[in-house]
């Protein structure tokens, strides 16, 4: 028989990595909630057009990762490569701006056709914030506070440094591309394939090439901070100055200039260096244009995306343990097959008078020592067992004290005592 296995650069997230995924994405939701921003849930599937007038034909993403196909009726569907165009269709679709400022968030699946390796898959999860209406720079600057307070919820600010840079306005970034276009083509000879073939569909995306043949000369390009006019300039300056009075750090770097066509103004990354090439933990910035592509209003706007793979294999890597924990509290054993309707009422009172407690039932029908081996193994704190004589044993595994009682008694036994499933 063939082997069955997931699709390459899918994975499965495996019940034992569940509970740091529930503890990441809870402190994610609390963050959200405090700031007011309210939950977005979009579909997975997209017309393919969305992306290929919100990102860009020369971009990577639409020129090369998309998963498109035809539907049954002839449509060009594709899986949602990143959440921002869903955002954005989905506020003109339901006219939200109109007269009101949106503060959004979403929390999900991306897929992209990419070469999979550590920290790039083909399916990937995003935690997204989008916020329309607002063209400050302190907006920006709440983004930025708010990823920083998830780093230091999940405790990794110490490992992620931010990136910012301006990439002013459309026609602020036509007059830098029309200088870096002629610099590049005077260094023709230094440009590896990849570039060439940017040179003229998307030419500042060179400035970011990793080619270290190529640094020095990207070193000496023409920087768009030189071309910025005096909004975007107050605009950078006001950024800087509310980063700073929160103690905020972060370095301008002139070569940020992310991946999509899409950005205005306002560019940022959080970048770790524990995780090798693919360190980007975090993009974001401003993007004026977008709405202005789908409908004849200008809207200003202004987000960021987390990899969630990413900032989870930070985690593991610099040995921070989310700990909701996956241990049953109580594990309910039965001596007697023919009482498994009482044992299976018992685990029903159970949680019925105790709900903080994780309750578990051994349903294997194995002999009672066996099943005692095996809640032992679940790491759980109580064995309750029902005996032959309809007695109930409790064992508290951390005392290590066995009573026995009526099974009615055994919740009130165990009311006043405090089981911690959840802990920062
Ligand atoms: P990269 O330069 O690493 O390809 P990107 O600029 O394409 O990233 P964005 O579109 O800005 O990434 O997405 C925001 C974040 O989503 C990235 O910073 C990264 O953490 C995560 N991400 C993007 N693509 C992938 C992927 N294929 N697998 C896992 N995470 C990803
Ligand atoms: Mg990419």
């Amino acid at each position: 028989m063939s082997k069955i296995q997931a699709i390459r650069g899918m994975r499965t997230i495996l019940p034992e990595e569940a509970p740091v995924w529930q503890w990441l994405e809870s402190k994610v939701r609390s963050i959200t909630w405090r700031y007011g921003y309210q939950e977005i849930r979009l579909p997975i599937l997209e017309p393919v057009s969305l992306f290929e007038r919100a990102i860009g034909e020369s971009t990577d993403i639409v020129s090369k990762e998309m998963y498109n196909f035809l539907d049954k009726s002839g449509e060009h569907i594709t899986l949602r490569p990143e959440g921002t165009s869903g955002c954005v269709r989905t506020i003109i679709e339901n006219n939200m701006c109109y007269n009101n400022t949106q503060r959004l968030w979403y929390l999900g699946p991306m897929f992209r056709y990419e070469r999979p390796q550590k920290g790039r898959l083909r399916q990937f999860t995003q935690f997204g914030v989008e916020t329309f209406g607002m063209p400050g720079a302190d907006i920006d600057a709440e983004l930025i506070y708010m990823a920083n307070d998830i780093f230091k919820a999940l405790k990794v600010e110490r490992y992620v440094r931010l990136e910012i840079n301006s990439l002013g306005t459309l026609s602020e970034r036509h007059e830098h591309r029309h200088q870096l276009v002629s610099y590049f083509e005077q260094h023709r000879n230094l440009l590896d394939e990849d570039s060439l073939l940017r040179l003229q569909s998307n030419p500042l995306r060179i400035l970011d090439s990793k080619n270290p043949d190529m640094q020095s000369m990207i070193e000496g390009a023409p920087k768009l901070l030189d071309y910025l006019g005096s909004e975007s300039h107050q605009h950078f300056d006001e950024l800087c100055r509310l980063l700073d009075s929160a103690g905020i750090r972060y370095t301008i770097n002139p070569r940020l200039v992310r991946g999509l066509d899409y950005y205005t103004r306002t560019v940022f990354e959080w970048i770790t260096d524990e995780l090798g090439s693919q360190g980007t933990i975090c993009g974001g910035g401003r993007y004026d244009g977008l709405v202005e592509l789908f409908s004849h209003k200008t809207l200003p706007a202004s987000g960021f995306a987390i990899g969630i793979e990413r900032l989870l294999l930070l985690l593991e890597t610099v040995g921070v343990k989310g700990n909701i924990s996956n241990h049953p509290d109580v594990v309910v054993t039965c001596e007697d097959p023919g009482q498994n309707i009482d044992a299976l009422l018992l685990a029903d009172q159970l949680r019925r008078h105790l709900p903080e407690f994780k309750v578990l039932s051994d349903f294997t029908g194995a002999r009672i020592k066996r099943q005692h081996s095996n809640a032992l193994k679940t790491g759980c704190r109580y064995i309750v067992t029902l005996n032959a004589d309809s007695r109930t044993g409790l064992w508290d595994l951390k005392a290590n004290l066995q009573e026995t009682m009526r099974p009615d008694d055994i919740w009130k036994k165990l009311a006043n005592r405090s089981v911690k499933t959840t802990a920062d």
